[in-house]
């Protein structure tokens, strides 16, 4: 006989936060996970920067004015919002709330600022995962190998790096990139066990009381 497990395996979404500094691979670990995993969704968050080549409208950012975010701000449709080497990005609300009650799993590309406003909101179901490069000399060589940033501005990212390196005991997990796809394999295995956390699975409760009268 099938058994309908729809309600016993229901649990709420993550909100699965991936922070790193520039160059230390997190673009290429979300797409990844992205691609690999269906039960997980990118938080597209609002921006005031301009667009960079490649990317699209509404699948990378939504690329918005600063009178367009000023109102968002003042209307409250952040989750959290934040400035960010001079731009400010923000994480739209109303449809990621919808989905995470669904059940749906959020990634989200945020600094540590959001990071922190997004456990202050919600404690139980952010998990939070900072990418560390292997050593400061290995970062500069790779924004280096980008080669097309002048001496002064890889000097400025380096800068910066240190700045978010600083917050990363603010992380509940965090994962050397010294292989991506080494990386990539402790990310995804870090989802699993959480999705798998007894407090996460609430829909199971009226099948296990059941057991314990
Ligand atoms: P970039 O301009 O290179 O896409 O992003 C710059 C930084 O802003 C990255 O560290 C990225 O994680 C962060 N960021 C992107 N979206 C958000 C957001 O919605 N909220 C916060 N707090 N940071 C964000």
């Amino acid at each position: 006989m099938a058994h309908d497990t729809s309600d016993a395996l229901h649990r709420r979404g993550l909100l699965f936060i991936l922070s790193s500094p520039s160059g230390a691979g997190k673009t290429t670990i979300s797409r990844m996970l992205l691609t690999a995993d269906d039960e997980i969704r990118l938080s597209v968050s609002a921006t005031t920067r301009p667009r960079r080549p490649g990317e699209v409208e509404g699948v990378d950012y939504h690329f918005v004015s600063d009178e367009a975010f000023d109102a968002m701000v003042e209307k409250d449709d952040f989750y959290e919002w934040a400035e960010v080497f001079g731009n400010r990005y923000g994480t739209p609300k109303g449809y990621i709330r919808k989905r995470l009650k669904e059940g749906d799993d959020f990634l989200f590309d945020i600094d540590w600022q959001g990071t922190q406003q997004l456990y202050q909101k919600d404690q139980q179901d952010v998990v939070s995962v900072f990418i560390l490069p292997p050593t400061l000399d290995e970062l500069r060589r790779r924004l280096e190998s980008r080669a097309t940033d002048s001496e002064d501005v890889i000097d400025r990212r380096m800068d910066r790096a240190r700045g978010e390196i600083s917050h990363w005991a603010e992380y509940d997990y965090v994962v050397v990139n010294d292989d991506v796809d080494e990386c990539f394999v402790k990310v995804r295995e870090i989802l699993h066990a959480e999705r798998m956390k007894r407090t996460r699975q609430t829909g199971l409760i009226p099948f296990v009381r059941g057991l314990m009268d």
